[in-house]
């Protein structure tokens, strides 16, 4: 099963994911770092099963800047 991967020590808030899914990404108001919503932390690399979000696009994980963003 698909998986969303997010190492979010590399996150530098820009905001694109949020943009692409909203739904899916959350700006933290905290250190402006991107949440992934049902991401379970997995010392700072945060997972998520796309059962519930099918399907993921792509153009997330190629749009962020520093690719802190995987679909695995
Ligand atoms: S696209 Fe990447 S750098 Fe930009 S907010 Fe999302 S995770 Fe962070």
């Amino acid at each position: 099963m698909p998986k969303v991967i997010q190492y979010r020590n590399k996150c530098i808030g820009c905001g694109i994911c949020y943009e692409l899914q909203p739904r899916l990404w959350r700006m933290s108001r905290k250190d402006g770092k991107a949440n992934l919503v049902g991401g379970v932390n997995h010392k700072g690399v945060y997972i998520l099963s796309s059962k519930t979000y099918q399907p993921f696009s792509d153009a997330v994980e190629q749009s962020c800047p520093v690719n802190a963003i995987k679909i695995a």
